[in-house]
């Protein structure tokens, strides 16, 4: 949809994450119709963007969630996903978190290695239920992107070898407090590559008939997140080609896909609107400073990654655009938002659009500097409405002053 982003800044004030909900939904259902003919679920990736409203949109379009917290858990079934919907992943998870997820009756926890199966058969036995369980699987697979979001290979801390994978499922079957239902991978995030998502999916197909071999039937057959979207000039992987691989993997198994997708479905439905602070320049740079930072998206700074920077100004009798560097406030030389951003020259107040920024935008925000994080904005069928307040001073202080007081 055409979305009036000049209003609603001007309405909620700037920063402010505006994000679409048809494109949203758009996304998702090219994803659950690419596995058409097959029994899927689609595991929203809730941390890359846990707002309530983004959960429940998903939920209600049949989604559920994988979380790696018990706080997104909880988030998921605040914003009505069934619980049979949920996953919980992630390397370690505290005996309560165990607890909790075991007594919301979740569908499943993923667990990463033999010391926390150890930790959720514990909890189970204690609580007197049998823990639905996954084990995420490290292929050592290398899956072509960002090192710091390569999780496949045995470098990385994520998952478990094959073998120990194999031992594990082998402890759980005879266990009385373990069901090991399901199969796990993840192997990267923001993949363009098929190929190693072909080798991993079949290396773990291969696992789960080797298991069934020995008397553990898997039904749910995890693929993990990370098919990537378009930042500047990738190429990103046909989604039905990828369903394809995948339904190739598992030929002649009964199982469930499950598929983890964060990114793909609220990535490029997502913008940061910024306001225009003032422009500098020191020497032959020049620096256009606006009213985001690194706090209200930290992905420039972390990741050293690009997202297009447009004018939302008519630029025509402001001159030719020259590269200038975004920065915003905060008192970091990694606060950048975009270099070599080719801009007219900006006033005070204008605004600038910053694409891609629905996925691990402003779930990665935090309030460095005494930083309020920004307000959120969906828009749906030609209608837009707030879906977070911005975060206030008071809000930010609420957890410290009471204690201020205590020492009078
Ligand atoms: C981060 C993550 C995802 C989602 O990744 P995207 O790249 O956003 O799709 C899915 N599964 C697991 C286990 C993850 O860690």
């Amino acid at each position: 949809m055409q979305i009036d982003f000049e209003e609603w800044a001007r309405r909620y004030g700037t920063p402010l994450y505006v994000y679409d909900f048809d494109r949203i939904r758009e996304n998702y259902t090219r994803l659950k119709e690419a596995f058409s003919g097959q029994k899927s679920l689609i595991a929203y990736a809730v941390k890359a963007n846990s707002n309530l409203s983004v959960i429940a949109h998903l939920g209600k379009l049949g989604a559920g969630a994988d979380c790696v917290s018990i706080g997104e858990v909880l988030r998921a079934r605040a914003a009505g996903i069934a619980p049979y919907r949920i996953i919980f992943s992630g390397v370690g998870k505290r005996d309560e978190e165990i607890r909790q997820a075991l007594e919301e009756e979740i569908l499943l926890l993923n667990l990463e290695s033999e010391a926390e199966m150890k930790r959720v058969e514990a909890v189970a036995r204690e609580l007197g239920k049998e823990a639905r369980i996954s084990i995420r699987v490290n292929p050592n697979v290398d899956p072509q992107t960002h090192p710091y979001i390569s999780t496949g290979l045995h470098e990385n801390k994520f998952g478990v070898e094959i073998d120990m994978a194999k031992r594990m499922y082998i402890y759980a079957k005879n266990s009385q407090w373990l069901d090991p239902v399901g199969i796990h991978f993840h192997i990267g995030s923001q993949l363009t590559e098929l190929e190693p998502i072909r080798e991993a999916a079949g290396m773990v197909a291969d696992l789960v008939r080797s298991l069934a071999a020995i008397g553990v039937e898997i039904r749910f057959f995890d693929v993990g997140g990370g098919l990537g979207i378009v930042y500047r000039d990738e190429n990103p992987i046909d989604v039905k080609a990828y369903a394809d691989v995948i339904t190739e993997a598992v030929r002649g198994l009964d199982l469930t896909i499950v598929c983890e997708p964060g990114r793909f479905l609220v990535g490029d439905a997502g913008w940061l609107v910024t306001r225009v602070l003032y422009e500098k320049r020191n020497g032959d740079k020049r620096f256009v400073i606006v009213d985001a930072a690194m706090n209200d998206l930290l992905r420039p700074s972390l990741y050293n990654a690009y997202h297009r920077i447009e004018a939302l100004f008519d630029g025509e009798e402001r001159g030719e655009a020259t590269p200038a560097e975004v920065v915003g406030p905060i008192c970091e030389s990694g606060d950048w938002l975009g270099k070599e951003v080719l801009l007219p020259e900006t006033k005070p107040g204008d605004l600038l659009l910053i694409h891609s920024a629905g996925a691990y935008g402003f779930t990665m925000a935090s309030n460095y500097n005494t930083r309020g994080r920004a307000a959120e904005v969906a828009c749906e069928e030609g209608r837009c409405r707030l879906i977070r307040d911005r975060e206030s001073f008071e809000d930010q202080i609420r957890l410290e002053q009471a204690h201020l007081e205590e020492r009078g």
